[in-house]
């Protein structure tokens, strides 16, 4: 039996506002991590977004606050949260805005690429919680315009994506600020060598909390590959959208050029779509982002970094039109989709250049892939395409000695019938959609 919110010792006006979002039942991240902040103790978290995990710090943070009153002081936050990205940090301080809407206190988030002279005045005002990105956040320390002398609580979220975007000094900069007396929270999806020891230099005592073990998919998702030239994958993945016909798809590519030139593709051809990645503006990429909350654009292409974060309900389709060079990523960024329990869709195209590189990600989620075969532009893999190696290297290792990039022999091609069509256009009937034949990508 599940525990609800009742049983939590949360507050009566953060009871109200978790009502009116309908929240009942707590997540498992939430209902273990909840009791620990509440008691005080530090907090070491492996869980991925989508898992609920902004609330799982957020309603004890705000019980800490309601229980210890103090005078609001100018510059001087009691609770800072960092964040890799511009998205997740407004986000995340827009579930403090959401949870807290009865309480009397003051949220603020701050971030790089857009002028500091709002957010000096608004720091002045003494908000209690600070949501910052490590660059900003650093500046206005830097000249003055913020204190962490009495600072309660530091949260540290998405660390492995912190250190993987090379913010690694930065945080140890922003650790430097830290008072001693403080409770720390430290999350992240994964939890290689290098987060374990960063934890080790945050956190005193902490408890472990863990919702899925690292590096395993999101059951609900119904994830499979297709098989395609390098050629085809823009006729694919217009086919794809075209026959996903409404509901929001995200669409993930490894470069920022591609990602602009798909999303001109697709509005030419009465798909409207947008872009995000980091070379967008601010505004740019927060328009683009609320035009896909609300709708107005049905498909957003975007680029690791960028999404990160973005937590956007009612995702149904996530597509992989580049596979990511790390393996770990693949769980981001299909977890965008069947976000907080709701189900949802994720396909790979995986070209002649990546076959190594799912290879890697099976390996990672300790799964196969299924195969869907149906479509228009079904490749059979060949021997020959699967070692390829792209450019930034960095793919899972860790430097833990030939995982698997290449020969692994076996089983090649296996498990895929329908043989033959290869590249090209062809089987243009085979209409009885996308359900993937469940086979066993064993490239
Ligand atoms: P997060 O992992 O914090 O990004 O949260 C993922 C999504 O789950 C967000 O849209 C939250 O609003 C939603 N959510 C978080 N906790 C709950 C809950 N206990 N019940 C229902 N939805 C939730």
């Amino acid at each position: 039996m599940s525990i609800t919110f009742d049983s939590l010792a949360l507050s009566e006006p953060i009871q109200s506002a978790l009502r009116s979002r309908d929240y009942t039942v707590p997540s498992p991240i939430q209902e273990q991590t909840i009791p620990f902040v509440l008691e005080g103790h530090d907090v070491m978290g492996c869980a991925q977004t989508g898992t609920g995990k902004t609330a799982a710090f957020a309603l004890p943070i705000l019980e800490h606050l309601l229980k210890n009153e103090r005078k609001r002081q100018p510059k001087s936050p009691r609770v800072l949260v960092i964040a890799p990205t511009r998205e997740l940090a407004i986000q995340i301080h827009d579930s403090f805005g959401a949870y807290g809407k009865q309480l009397p206190f003051r949220s603020e988030v701050i971030f790089g690429g857009v002028g500091q002279n709002p957010q000096v005045r608004a720091l002045q005002k003494g908000p209690e919680i600070l949501v910052a990105t490590p660059g900003r956040l650093l500046d206005l320390i830097g000249q003055g315009h913020i204190s962490l002398r009495t600072l309660e609580i530091f949260v540290i979220d998405e660390a492995d994506r912190m250190l993987d975007m090379g913010f690694i000094h930065d945080v140890k900069k922003i650790i430097r600020e830290l008072p001693k007396q403080r409770q720390s929270l430290f999350f992240s999806a994964t939890m290689p060598d290098s987060i374990i020891e960063l934890a080790g230099t945050i956190l005193r005592s902490p408890k472990h909390v863990e919702v899925t073990p690292p590096a395993t998919t999101v059951e609900k998702i119904d994830q499979s590959v297709c098989h395609v030239a390098s050629d085809n994958k823009r006729s694919l993945l217009t086919e794809i959208l075209k026959e996903q016909g409404s509901g929001l798809a995200l669409v993930f590519t490894g470069m920022k050029h591609v990602a602009n030139r798909i999303s001109e593709h697709l509005t030419k051809e009465g798909m409207p779509a947008a872009a995000i990645h980091g070379n967008k503006s601010q505004s740019a990429r927060v328009r683009a982002l609320e035009d896909f909350r609300s709708g107005k654009i049905r498909i957003l292409v975007a680029t690791d970094i960028a999404a990160r974060g973005i937590d956007v309900k009612g995702i149904d389709l996530v597509v992989n039109y580049d596979l990511p060079n790390e393996p770990d990523s693949y769980v981001h960024r299909i977890g965008r989709t069947a976000r907080a329990g709701s189900e949802g869709r994720a396909i790979s195209l995986c070209d002649e250049k990546s076959q190594g590189l799912l290879r890697q990600i099976e390996k990672n989620i300790r799964t196969s892939v299924p195969i869907d075969t149906t479509h228009d532009f079904h490749r059979d893999p060949q021997p020959g395409d699967r070692d390829e190696k792209r450019s930034g290297g960095n793919r899972g290792g860790r430097g833990q000695g030939g995982r698997g990039q290449n020969s692994r022999g076996g089983n090649s091609r296996g498990g895929n019938s329908r043989g033959g069509n290869s590249g090209g256009g062809g089987n243009r009937n085979s209409r009885n959609r996308r359900r993937p034949g469940r086979q066993a990508s064993s490239v």
